[in-house]
Parts: C-alpha cells; sequence; structure tokens
C-alpha cells in the first residue's frame, strides 16, 4: 500500500489524536482507579467488621496511583479545554473584581493624597492644612504660585514644579 504524501497526519492531527488517546487512558484509568478504590474500601470495611484481614486491600493500594495518573493523563488530554474554560470563565470574574476594587484604590489614593503632612509655616510655626497657600495666623505665603501656569510649589521652590518657570 503506498501512501500518498498528503493523507500523512500533520503535527496537529498527531498532536491532536495523542490528546484522544491521552483522554481516553486518562478516564479508563480514573474509572479503574474509583472503581477499585471502591471495591478495596467496601472489602476494607466489611472485613474489619467481620474482624478479618481485608483481602481486597491491595485494590486500594493500587487504585490511587492509577486514580493519580489517569487524572493526570485526563488533564494533560483536556488541558486545552480546561485552558480554555479557564479564560473564558475568568475574564468576567477579573473585570468585576477590578471594578470592584478600583473605588477602594481611589478611596486609598485620595485618602494618601488628603493625609499630606500639614504645611508649617516657616515664620510662626503654625500648622496649616495641606493645601493653603497661605498661613492662617500670620499671613506668611505657604506656597508659590507659578505665573506661567498658576501650579503652586513649595516656598523654597526657586522654580514650577510643573512647568519650570522661574518663581519669583
Ligand atoms: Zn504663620
Ligand atoms: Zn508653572
Amino acid at each position: 500500500m503506498e501512501q500518498q504524501p498528503n493523507e500523512k497526519p500533520t503535527a496537529e492531527q498527531k498532536h491532536g489524536k495523542s490528546k484522544k488517546t491521552l483522554k481516553i487512558i486518562g478516564i479508563c484509568l480514573l474509572c479503574v482507579g474509583v472503581a477499585c478504590i471502591v471495591a478495596g474500601f467496601v472489602n476494607l470495611i466489611v472485613s474489619t467488621g467481620k474482624g478479618e484481614f481485608p483481602d481486597l486491600f491491595f485494590l486500594l493500594i493500587i487504585g490511587f496511583p492509577t486514580l493519580a495518573f489517569g487524572g493526570m493523563f485526563t488533564i494533560a488530554g483536556f488541558r486545552k479545554e480546561i485552558a480554555t474554560y479557564i479564560k473564558n470563565e475568568d475574564v468576567p470574574v477579573f473585570n468585576e473584581l477590578g471594578q470592584q476594587v478600583k473605588p477602594g484604590i481611589s478611596a486609598i489614593a485620595d485618602a494618601v493624597k488628603n493625609s499630606d503632612v500639614p504645611a508649617v509655616c516657616k515664620k510662626c510655626g503654625a500648622q496649616n492644612a495641606a493645601d493653603s497657600r497661605f498661613c492662617k495666623k500670620c499671613g506668611e505665603p505657604l506656597v508659590r504660585i507659578c505665573p506661567k501656569c498658576g501650579e503652586s510649589s513649595g516656598t523654597d521652590s526657586a522654580f514650577c514644579d510643573k512647568c519650570g518657570a522661574k518663581l519669583d
């Protein structure tokens, strides 16, 4: 029988085929594992109840690794499906989470912004609100207002924080 080159399975088809094999082996192993564990467990309980040694105890011993291997094969076989499922499921969850977290983050950011160190007057030492421009006690300017852009900078600034204009 001559093999046509275009009938050769592509890498993807081969991959898909091995995945299918993995799924079948995995599910078979899972079933065998579960059956072994159930049979071994039932035998264990029944035998223990009768005060006899569970002669099917070995089923429990082989059941667990079989189940574990079956689980591994099944996960490997269904990896793509699982990944797709997780991807599809997680996106809305993350978006929701983001929307719930966002206000919290802005609240924290606002709190940090508002809890600025109070502006202490250099002249009289009075504590003024962080956004004060003049001392409430002596009227000393607490900030220097940029003549160009209106940004307020510290009184010790020689140049505007925002635009770099010279402050006089
Ligand atoms: Zn003052
Ligand atoms: Zn400026």
